[in-house]
């Protein structure tokens, strides 16, 4: 994703403590004299994905809002049933969801979600470098698919003062690998003075908001129906967007919306697997049109970027009427230096460059579905998968070698929610999700 090296054979990179120092053409043998050397024999080098938009907890609801209900599942499930799941079991989630973004090729995420702070040390754990921010909102969530806006000042204080908590003793921990932001959820389950106030605090702090902006029909009609305008109009006239601003979607965003966000320099996180799941796709034209920043985003329960970055061009092409709409080179870019771009990391992650963090990936590429391998874009963003991730190092630190997550017990994680899994499948089936109604006592079938 550099200008001068797009592509190179029998590359090299050479990191000292946290930093790329050389990435570029082999060096004759005797150059560095490493502590510790990774072989990229049949191996691609590449810059870690950048994931600006995640909830590693939220692959509870994996397959229980994918089919049918669409979009309305996330009113009528998920936000149902969030209240019902208890800490130890968001922690132990959130445990096996960053497993799953490390294999998966992601060394960065900003996430927003309950119990950010064992998420915090999870994300310490693997090795896995995180923006996160504690879920704010001054509804009951579960009361929303009826409509219900009933506003709990006390509930939206609470949860404040735990993010602005969350801010203060983990933004820049471990050496900045942990670093915080302020997360009023959405526009619609906050109330203008929370959202004002939880905006107030991230400034104080000195960290940006994160939210979800124009995600939902119902959050569109609730904003409009109170304010007379489009979510991150509203937002922009309440004072709550800057450059700092991470805003999730933009989904049912107006052209009236999309100055508002260009206006604010605010920053958007695309999170192209989900969208055509709900039969929705935000209008990235009128996006690029205004010069906004996207980056690609996985967004909840699929923590994958190469599908992300698949359904980003096929979904864009299609829409466009043309393949020229999103290239493979492009959608690698919106994965990694530009998703950095969204979260104001730009200048130490996003590209295998001297100077930058040393965040980076090895793909085997020695196996059926990537050969011929031709060392092209398309190569990687069209063909490779998730499960091609060999290698990951975070921060000048290897945090998997052979697939194997060297921070966590991977069989021990799967085991950790697998003995949830009984209790969560009648909480899904009571509320109308699709989960197997003949799932035994130990969660298999
Ligand atoms: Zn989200």
């Amino acid at each position: 994703m550099t200008e001068e090296n797009g592509i190179l054979l029998d590359g090299e990179v050479a990191v000292r403590g946290d930093r790329i120092v050389y990435a570029g053409p082999s060096r004759p043998e005797g150059t560095w004299s490493p502590t510790k050397k990774l072989s990229g024999n049949g191996k691609a080098v590449l810059s870690g994905f950048v994931n600006c938009h995640s909830h590693a907890a939220s692959l509870v609801f994996r397959s229980q809002s994918d089919d049918g209900a669409g979009g309305a599942a996330l009113y009528t499930v998920a936000f149902r049933a969030e209240k019902d799941i208890t800490p130890d079991q968001w922690r132990d989630l959130a445990v096996l969801g960053v497993i799953d973004m490390v294999k998966a090729g992601i060394t960065t995420i900003n996430d927003i979600w309950y119990e950010p702070e064992a998420l915090a040390e999870a994300c310490v754990q693997a090795g896995l470098r995180a923006q996160i921010a504690y879920k704010i909102f001054d509804v009951r969530l579960e009361e929303l698919y009826r409509q219900d806006y009933t506003r709990y000042p006390k509930y939206g204080e609470e949860r404040l003062k735990r993010g602005v908590a969350l801010v203060e003793n983990w933004h820049g921990q471990k050496g900045g690998l942990i670093s915080g932001r302020i997360g009023p959820h959405a526009t619609d389950t906050c109330s203008m003075g929370l959202h004002k106030e939880a905006v107030a605090e991230a400034r104080r702090l000195k960290v940006g908001c994160h939210t979800h902006v124009a995600q939902s029909k119902g959050e569109v009609d609730y904003i409009a129906s109170e304010h007379g305008k489009g979510p991150a109009e509203y937002l922009l006239d309440i004072g709550a967007l800057d450059r700092n601003s991470v805003v999730a979607h933009l989904t049912f965003a107006t052209q009236g919306d999309l100055d508002a966000v260009s206006r604010a320099g605010a920053r958007n996180a695309h999170c192209a697997t989900i969208y055509p799941r709900r039969g929705v796709y935000p209008d990235i034209p009128s996006i690029d049109s205004r010069g906004i920043s996207w980056g690609l985003a996985t967004d909840w329960m699929m923590n994958d970027p190469f599908e992300a970055m698949r359904n980003a061009m096929n979904a864009l092409r299609l829409r466009q009427g043309t393949f020229e709409a999103l290239s493979s080179k492009q959608a690698l870019d919106r994965a990694t230096a530009a998703s950095a771009g969204v979260l104001g990391l730009d200048r130490d992650i996003g590209r295998l460059a001297a100077g930058y963090k040393a965040d980076l990936i090895q793909i085997d590429i020695d196996q059926a579905h990537l050969a011929p391998f031709y060392a092209d874009y398309a190569s990687i963003a069209y063909y490779a998968r998730a499960s091609d991730v060999v290698t990951s190092v975070i921060d000048g630190k290897v945090v998997m070698e052979d697939r194997r997550v060297l921070g966590i017990d991977e069989a021990d994680a799967l085991a950790q929610v697998r003995r949830h899994l009984p209790g969560w499948a009648a909480l899904m089936q009571k509320l109308g999700g699709t989960s197997h109604p003949g799932l035994c006592a130990c969660g298999h079938q």
